[in-house]
């Protein structure tokens, strides 16, 4: 039996830390209470190498902008580290996220989409490249995140995906709408987005018209 020299208790099983306060045990330990679970510990330690990794790129690529001054010749005084960092650290927030207990999958595909959007637009208009971000990336991704919710919305049993495909179906028609009634030409991209949207709405009344009569009447409850 394995001993505790600071709280004075005796520990059954093999284990190297006391339950207690975490000091180390003594003595002759028995047969494992427990089994060791080698895939977690893997994992784990996958986990801390990812992290390990991304903060050595953040503090590398923060010296040379910052220390060093070493500039990339297409864009002379942008501090392209600091764009460096913030795709790290959204790297990081999506794959946190992953591991959130109790969220669900259209959550998950709604904020990825949200926070990756929002800094490739960032991105965008420091490297200049805002028609080819605007135009063509955000709307075709936008398709495939409402497509992507619209199918886990009929997959979903708890009803707790609807307003994820609901919002975001609205997120992209009111603008379309506005842009559309205001006469401003839309490039071909948003004008698909907006049909597909459209579509979806369509389908989710015929398909799951009674989630989207209890979603909306849980929303707008007066
Ligand atoms: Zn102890």
């Amino acid at each position: 039996m394995k001993k505790c020299p600071y709280c004075r208790i005796e520990v059954g099983g093999n284990l190297n830390k006391c339950p207690l306060c975490q000091s180390r045990l003594t003595g002759e330990g028995g047969e494992a209470y427990f089994p060791v679970r080698d895939t977690l510990k893997f994992r784990s330690f996958l986990y801390k190498l990812q992290t390990f990794i991304v903060w050595s790129v953040i503090v590398v690529a923060l010296g040379l902008d910052f220390l060093f001054s070493i500039e990339i010749p297409t864009y002379p005084g942008l501090h392209w580290s600091l764009l460096i960092v913030m795709w790290l650290m959204v790297f990081e927030y999506v794959i946190l996220r992953q591991f959130v207990p109790g969220t669900g999958s259209a959550r998950k595909v709604t904020i990825m989409v949200f926070v990756i959007l929002a800094m490739l637009l960032v991105t965008a208009h420091y490297l200049e490249f805002m028609w080819l971000a605007w135009d063509w990336i955000v709307p075709v991704v936008i398709t495939g995140a409402m497509i992507a919710n619209f199918v886990l919305a009929l997959l979903d049993r708890y009803g707790n995906t609807m307003i994820y495909l609901l919002s975001g179906l609205a997120c992209v028609l009111v603008p379309c709408l506005i842009q559309f009634f205001r006469h401003v030409p839309m490039s071909i991209t948003w004008t698909i987005c907006m049909i597909v949207s459209v579509i979806l709405i369509v389908g989710a009344v015929i398909f799951k018209g009674r989630a989207v009569a209890a979603e909306l009447e849980r929303r707008f409850t007066l």
